[in-house]
């Protein structure tokens, strides 16, 4: 079966694309939860967090990096923002290719709900 973040990944389907290098790609949400959601999506096809290896430490690490390059051209690093990874179907995960949602531009709530 196809996954959408790879299309995504390999321009088969359109996104507004914010950020990209060789390892990953970042681009808004379709249904944004925020006034800033903005996906953090590795382009090695992994499903889950559970699904993450050794070999893949460095990659997550760079998701990391680009999350915080996107709060700061989005101008909410300083007033703050969160980043979630949803795993599995009690968290709400929808896409099983893992991405870092970043949300911001608003106050975040805890607990989530
Ligand atoms: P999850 O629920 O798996 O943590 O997050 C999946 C996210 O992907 C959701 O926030 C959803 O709105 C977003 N999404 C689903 N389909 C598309 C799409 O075709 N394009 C974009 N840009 N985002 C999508
Ligand atoms: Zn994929």
């Amino acid at each position: 079966m196809g996954c959408l973040f790879c299309d995504i990944v390999e321009k088969k389907k359109p996104a507004k694309i914010l950020y990209e290098d060789n390892d990953a790609i970042a681009f808004e949400d379709i249904n944004p939860q925020s006034p800033i959601h903005v996906l953090v999506v590795p382009k090695k096809h992994i499903s889950t967090s559970l699904d993450i290896k050794e070999e893949d430490y460095s990659l997550i690490g760079k998701l990391f990096n680009i999350a915080n390059i996107i709060a700061k051209q989005k101008g909410v690093a300083e007033r703050g923002f969160r980043l979630v990874m949803n795993c599995n179907r009690e968290s709400g995960q929808t896409v099983f290719h893992i991405h870092l949602h970043v949300l911001g531009g608003r106050l975040m709530h805890w607990p989530p709900g």
